[in-house]
C-alpha cells in the first residue's frame, strides 16, 4: 500500500521562470473519482492559480494507518508537491522526498526522521530562484542576501 504522488508537467515548463507566488490550498476532502492514495497534486506549469492542492481526509487516512502525525503528513505532502512546483517538473526520484509513491516503510521512516530534497535538486531549486529578479519578486527583495 503506498500513497500517489501526482504531478501534471509540460514540456517546456522548465525553460520559463519561476512565479514568485506560490499558492497551495488544503481540502477537506478528495473529490470523488481521485485515485484512491493521491494525497493531492501539483499544477507545476500553472501561469495562474493554485497550484498545489492537498487533501486532509488522505493525509489523515495515512496518519491513522500507521504513519507519521498529521501535521507531518501535511508537511510531507505540501513539500512534495511544491517541490514539483519548485522545480518546474511533473519528474519523480526514486527515493527521497521526490519518490512518487510511498511505502509503508517510506511514512514510517518519515515519521522518525526528515526526508529532505536530494542534494540534485536543491540545486535545481536554486538555479530557478536565481532567475527571479527584483522586479519579479518585489515584496521578497528584502529577504535576498545576496
Ligand atoms: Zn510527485
Amino acid at each position: 500500500m503506498g500513497t500517489d504522488f501526482t504531478a501534471y508537467a509540460r514540456a517546456d515548463c522548465e525553460d520559463r521562470p519561476s512565479l514568485a507566488v506560490l499558492r497551495v490550498q488544503i481540502l477537506a476532502r478528495a473529490p470523488s473519482g481521485v485515485a484512491v492514495h493521491a494525497l493531492g497534486y501539483s499544477l507545476p506549469c500553472a501561469k495562474r492559480g493554485v497550484q498545489v492542492t492537498i487533501y486532509a481526509d488522505r493525509a489523515a487516512n495515512v496518519s491513522e494507518t500507521g504513519g507519521p502525525t498529521f501535521g507531518r503528513v501535511l508537511g510531507y505532502a505540501i513539500a512534495h508537491e511544491l517541490g514539483h512546483v519548485l522545480l518546474h517538473s511533473g519528474g519523480h526520484d526514486t527515493a527521497g522526498l521526490m519518490k512518487d509513491v510511498w511505502s509503508k516503510r517510506d511514512w514510517e521512516r518519515a515519521a522518525v526522521s526528515i526526508i529532505p530534497f536530494s542534494a540534485t535538486d536543491v540545486q535545481r531549486i536554486a538555479a530557478f530562484h536565481r532567475r527571479l529578479t527584483d522586479r519579479d519578486i518585489p515584496q521578497l527583495a528584502s529577504l535576498h542576501s545576496h
